[in-house]
């Protein structure tokens, strides 16, 4: 099997709730996604998704991975997509940096592994360990639902600016929730390490929440787990199984892995399987995006062990439009991975993304 084209669409994957609200005043209304689809010698085509967070949240920012990818795009044609881990050697070979873009051709590769065999990505990831995965948001508890969309307007403001207000607010809201809903505030590299222990502090001693990505290194967000005693989550600063390793020997619990960062399947994996095999929890997660960026989060999710895996995020819950079905979060608040071939999403309606940005050929 050969890659014949490699098509390269965008659309806005704007947020369901208005304003989006990050530490450091960074706001958004959704951001613009990128698109693939790969096609194949045999007709077989693997779609796949990632919009970048803007411009001031990751290396990756929207034009960089669009740039990346029209000169990575040459560099596939005639590859075997069967061999995901090869088209990411000669991709690696060719870039140093443009993880994100090759994350979506990765993610798209395995769409058309998955589908040329007939089982999911997840199957093929390890197997289907975890068949109710854990969702971000959790609603649609009956008769405490007020309560919880009242909480959840707050939760979106997160926490990361002045260290006190966020302590009184994160409280306020677990003291609103049911104490089997789990909160993970997360200060998106927000606070330097006085201002995270003032946090912590501040939140009390009765209530333990695990504390994500507080200050913009490794070795400063791990020292306010040790100062603090609070379970400490590395996102921002994870990129290798090398920063993993480092993040655990420095204290650090948790990991949360967003495909794009990290590139694609072939990477989260071996990310991904290494934080199990040094007890770590995994969130599994990405910067932006809508259906397909969902679909590609339950395959890490549903091959990731029960008891290792925190939580993924459902984009659907608070994006649109969906340019494919998906599975949906249930009322429950878990999801279940797609018996589909590959990536687990139904045809991609083209209405949506129009015409495409470039198209390169064999
Ligand atoms: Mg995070």
């Amino acid at each position: 099997m050969q890659i014949s084209e490699v098509t390269v669409f965008t659309y806005k994957a704007n947020y369901n709730y208005g304003t989006y609200t990050m530490s450091g005043g960074r706001v958004n209304n959704g951001e613009p996604s990128l698109v693939i689809r790969i096609r194949t010698d045999t007709g077989i085509e693997g779609w796949a998704e990632n919009a970048p967070l803007g411009s001031d949240y990751l290396p990756s920012f929207f034009t960089g991975e669009l740039a990346a990818l029209k000169e990575l795009a040459p560099k596939i044609l005639g590859l075997d997509p069967q061999s995901p881990t090869n088209v990411m050697a000669i991709m690696d070979c060719h870039m140093l940096s443009g993880l994100a873009a090759k994350s979506i051709i990765d993610m798209a590769c395995w769409d058309i592994l998955g589908k040329s065999v007939g089982l999911p990505t997840h199957v093929l990831l390890g197997g289907c360990l975890t068949k109710e995965v854990p969702a971000f948001c959790v609603i649609g508890f009956d008769d405490l639902a007020t309560a919880v969309k009242k909480s959840q307007a707050e939760s979106a403001k997160g926490v990361g600016n002045d260290p006190l207000e966020d302590a009184h607010r994160i409280r306020a809201i677990y003291e609103a929730l049911p104490k089997n809903v789990r909160l993970f505030p997360d200060a998106n590299t927000g606070w330097n390490i006085d201002q995270a222990v003032t946090y912590c502090r501040a939140l009390g001693q009765d209530i333990t929440l695990p504390l994500e990505q507080p200050c913009r290194t490794l070795a400063d967000s791990a020292e306010v787990g040790r100062r603090t005693g609070i379970p400490i989550i590395a996102d921002e600063c994870i990129f290798t199984v090398a920063d993993l390793v480092a993040a655990h020997q420095a204290g650090i619990t948790g990991v949360n892995i967003k495909l794009s960062r990290v590139g694609g399947f072939t990477k989260a994996r071996i990310l991904r399987d290494t934080a199990v095999a040094l007890d770590m929890t995994i969130t599994v997660d990405d910067t932006w995006g809508c259906a397909l960026t969902t679909a590609q989060n339950i395959q890490l999710a549903a091959s990731t062990r029960t008891d290792r895996l925190r939580a993924v995020d459902i984009f659907t819950e608070w994006t649109n439009p969906m340019i494919a079905d998906v599975p949906r979060m249930q009322s429950n608040g878990f999801v279940a991975p797609a018996d589909l071939p590959g990536n687990g999403f139904t045809t991609v309606n083209q209405d949506i993304l129009g015409e495409p940005l470039f198209t390169t050929v064999a």
